[in-house]
């Protein structure tokens, strides 16, 4: 009773509808996608798709699986990116640099793997040692924006011109121009792909059409970019991301985590396929959390037959195998 009484209460408060531009979301505009006809949504949906399984029968030496840990080194750009200059909030960004990555960098030394490190070009302007510590200690440095803007509010014009910087910066910095991108809080545009295709990129890490490594296509072309998968079950900012401003909170104990990374990659083991892990430094290199990455590359190094590659490597093998 209490809930019909409420849902009239508001049905009779009801504003009249807003104008149909309201419902522009993204890169779309104008009238709402109930209103469309078939060529739109179609064409929306086949716009940037997932097109034949790059997964190989076989990993690299005969291994059962692959796995491909990432660092996106967002650092001061998440506060950066929303226009702020607050110290306090800069602080901690600021933290992953200084505290985060030499600890993870640490981490990876004493287990003797690579791993990938998705840098934005302020970043890397920012803290030019870092990338050049990073690349001189076999880690690859990959693209991840210029001030990790949010994609899909920019013209073809802008993007164009921050993926250019971005890859510019990354290439000055790193001594090599990278081979791939993570597109900020994988927010790939409708342009994103041909300006991938323009800087002649290898692979993109940003989509979520399957598990396993695909090629893009692009409205329905198939364009020899490997995509490497990631999904936000496989990513530490979800569970434990904190800003005081919003109700993002680190809901998720530590073990928690633990466990979910750890059955994405048992199945990942199971399927013979990739198990891509999205992490950040200001997030994952705390005391608590540090202690969890380590525990699980302790147990995947446990298991006979699995690859740790970077992005580029799993990418290339892909590329040229399949
Ligand atoms: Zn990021």
């Amino acid at each position: 009773m209490r809930r019909r009484s409420s849902a009239s209460a508001i049905a009779s408060k009801r504003a009249p509808a807003p104008p149909a531009r309201l419902h522009a979301t993204g890169n779309g505009a104008g009238d709402p996608a109930w209103a469309w006809e078939e060529r739109r949504w179609r064409g929306a949906v086949n716009r940037v798709r997932a097109g034949r399984s790059l997964k190989p029968a076989r990993w690299k030496n005969g291994a059962r699986m692959c796995v491909a840990l990432s660092f996106d080194s967002d650092h001061e750009t998440s506060t950066l990116r929303e226009g702020s200059t607050s110290p306090g909030r800069l602080a901690q960004g600021e933290y992953g640099a200084r505290v985060g990555v030499p600890r993870i960098l640490e981490l990876l030394r004493r287990h003797d793997l690579r791993a990938s490190f998705f840098v934005p070009g302020v970043v890397a302007a920012l803290h030019p040692d870092e990338q050049r510590r990073v690349v001189a200690e076999g880690h690859e440095v990959a693209m991840h924006g210029w001030i990790h803007e949010g994609t899909s509010e920019l013209t073809e014009v802008v993007e164009r011109d921050l993926m250019r910087r971005a890859f510019d910066t990354l290439a000055k910095i790193a001594g090599r121009p990278p081979v791939g991108v993570r597109v900020p809080s994988w927010d790939f545009s409708a342009t994103t792909l041909p300006l991938i295709r323009e800087l002649g990129l290898l692979y993109d890490s940003s989509l979520m059409a399957d598990d396993e490594p695909y090629e893009l296509l692009d409205d329905g072309v198939p364009t020899g970019i490997v995509e490497l998968p990631v999904e936000w079950i496989k990513d530490d900012a979800p569970y434990l991301g904190m800003n005081r401003a919003t109700a993002i909170r680190p809901y998720t104990a530590p073990s928690a985590v633990l466990e979910i990374f750890r059955a994405e990659f048992e199945g990942a083991l199971a399927e013979g396929g990739l198990f891509v892990l999205t992490m950040h430094p200001h997030i994952i290199g705390h005391r608590s959390r540090i202690a969890i990455l380590e525990e699980l590359i302790r147990y995947m190094k446990g298991m006979p037959g699995v690859w740790f590659a970077t992005h580029a490597e799993v990418a290339r093998y892909c590329k040229a195998t399949v």
